[in-house]
């Protein structure tokens, strides 16, 4: 019954991650209160929920960099999609947003006058990459971006991706950027940070000779980065924390909400946040729990309920990642309504 209830709203709550791209975490100190297993002080990041979008407005958020705020909020996408403008005269445009008439016209007007010779594009997803395609009919830019659309690994036989219908299957740069390679303009360099975790094809991008780092929505400030399945990938998403927290950027530039004032500790937190939430999992297992709604309804059960198929796929990452390291099992491929139990049960 739990099963088919959850099931249910796996799936109005997956068509709403397929437009957006982050999760609103309960604070850890909630699992600290009965997973039993869980000991020592944990640090939560400090998800920053203050952000005015300013809707279509060019916002000034750094010297040579504008921020313009899709009207696309939702749970997922919190107040929209963040669009940025780098640059003075002649200007790269990260993340033009989803097929927007309204943001389309707002991004004309903020560059009116000068020349857009980039397009850069973090990843595929259709709150981030679609509306390149117009904005280079209107400017003749070239779009620079890690690649088109993949997942982070292949569908298992009979398994349906649920972000089908989220990704941009259309999408092709003129330029493709390899991780380090950097793209130069008129006073401005950026180069690509491949980041896969959240989308295989996820690129940061620094703004050299700034200590500015645009993540796009592998770290944002207001939420965690939804690490799903089969486009995401757990492990991936921790490899691409670590690269970043190597980096010691100075300020980073998320694709929804507000800035990440203290990147070092905010992404050291969130790693701790994950590897929490990685041994609640294992810790419900070992307790008896199954199946991943099981799992759920105890783990996120101060989380809002419409929440709780996203929380879903989150899970499902964390235990792919589980299988891969030997610390549990299942019967066949992963899968979301799969049954799971320790290593070394079967
Ligand atoms: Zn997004």
């Amino acid at each position: 019954m739990l099963a088919i209830s959850l099931c249910r709203s796996s799936r109005s709550s997956i068509s709403k991650v397929a437009r957006g791209c982050g999760l609103p975490e309960v604070a850890c100190s909630a699992l600290n209160d009965t997973e039993g297993d869980i000991q020592g002080d944990m640090a939560n990041p400090e998800f920053n929920l203050d952000f005015a979008p300013h809707h279509g407005q060019p916002v000034p958020v750094a010297h040579g960099v504008q921020r313009i705020t899709v009207n696309n909020p939702s749970p997922f996408t919190f107040h929209g999609t963040n669009s940025y403008i780098v640059g003075d005269r002649s200007v790269a445009v990260i993340d033009p947003g989803p097929e927007d008439e309204a943001h389309l016209a707002a991004l004309l007007a903020a560059l009116s006058g000068r020349e857009v010779t980039h397009i850069l594009v973090s990843h595929t997803h259709r709150d981030h990459s679609p509306l390149a395609r117009r904005l280079q009919e209107a400017t003749g830019a070239r779009i620079v971006a890690e690649g088109p659309h993949r997942a982070a690994r292949p569908l298992h036989e009979g398994e349906t991706n649920p972000f089908s219908e989220s990704a941009d299957m259309a999408f092709r740069p003129d330029i493709v950027l390899g991780d380090g390679e950097t793209i130069a303009g008129d006073g401005w360099r950026l180069t690509g940070v491949h980041t896969p975790g959240h989308a295989a094809n996820h690129m940061a991008f620094a703004l050299e000779d700034s200590g500015i780092l645009f993540s796009a929505d592998h770290v944002m400030a207001w939420a965690t980065s939804i690490v799903a399945p089969p486009d995401g990938s757990m492990a991936d998403y921790m490899a691409s924390l670590d690269k970043l927290i190597a980096r010691r950027d100075r300020l980073l530039f998320p694709g929804h909400g507000g800035p990440v004032r203290k990147p070092l500790s905010f992404m050291r937190a969130l790693k701790t946040h994950r590897r929490m939430r990685e041994r609640a999992v294992l810790g419900r297992i070992k307790a008896g729990d199954r199946s991943i709604p099981e799992m759920v309804k105890v783990i996120y059960r101060e989380t809002d309920p419409r929440l709780h198929g996203a929380a879903a796929l989150s899970v499902f990452a964390h235990i792919e990642d589980l299988i891969e390291r030997g610390e549990i099992e299942t019967d066949g491929p992963p899968a979301l309504l799969g049954s799971y139990r320790p290593a070394g049960r079967g």
